[in-house]
């Protein structure tokens, strides 16, 4: 039950010790092999859990460092403040890495954030709204995801973002591994799952 007994790297390694984390919590311990091994995963876990490094770190694995001009990862959350504290997440556990990353959110102008994507871009985390929002303009390029998260999937759904799901589902890649995490799991989470996820590995807490 350590850190050590997964394939992370030195980079990902050191910075989880400097975060502070002594020993994976058990979201960690379940998600973090079946997402490294590629699966799709459904985590069902609350805020508190540790469920953000829980996808984070097989993310951080996959995506390593800077490449190319567009996302490979695109995380989507509900609310500003969620996007900002999945990117502030990052910026901690991807500090030994030169990954490029960046939250996407509404209530301010576009501008800071379309020139930030234009400068090349690894990681998105981003509200269903903004993220629409800029893709219709033209401003974001998916071709290149080949992972996407979704975070506090409850709160998306009652948030009514289905509709913008699924016009993203529509244009992103077929191939590529999916996670979903959710505080609970009610009949419309169920449904997304069922649109999203395939052969859903579930971990629970
Ligand atoms: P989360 O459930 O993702 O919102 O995480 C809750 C808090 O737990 C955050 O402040 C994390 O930095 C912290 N955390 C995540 N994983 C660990 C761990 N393995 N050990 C100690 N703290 C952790």
């Amino acid at each position: 039950n350590s850190f050590d007994d997964f394939k992370l790297n030195k980079q990902l390694l050191t910075a989880i010790v400097e975060a502070g984390y002594e020993q994976p919590t058990p979201i960690q311990q379940q998600a973090i092999p079946l997402a490294m091994a590629g699966h799709d995963v459904l985590g069902i876990a609350q805020t508190g859990t540790g469920k953000t490094a829980a996808y984070l770190l097989p993310l951080l694995m996959k995506i390593k460092y800077a490449q190319g001009q567009h996302p490979r990862a695109l995380i989507l959350a509900p609310t500003r403040e969620l996007a900002m504290q999945i990117d502030a997440a990052i910026t901690e556990l991807a500090k030994y890495t030169d990954i490029r990353h960046l939250a996407l959110y509404g209530g301010i102008g576009p501008k800071a954030q379309i020139e930030a994507v234009q400068k090349g871009i690894d990681i998105l985390v981003a509200t269903p709204g903004r993220f629409s929002d800029l893709y219709s303009r033209g401003e974001i390029v998916v071709k290149q995801l080949t992972t996407m998260v979704m975070d506090e999937a409850d709160k998306i759904m009652d948030m009514g973002f289905m509709p913008q799901i699924r016009k993203i589902l529509e244009v992103i890649p077929v191939k590529r591994q999916n996670m979903l995490f959710s505080a609970t799991f009610p009949p419309k989470v169920e449904e997304l799952s069922y649109e999203f996820l395939e052969f859903p590995m579930r971990v629970e807490v």
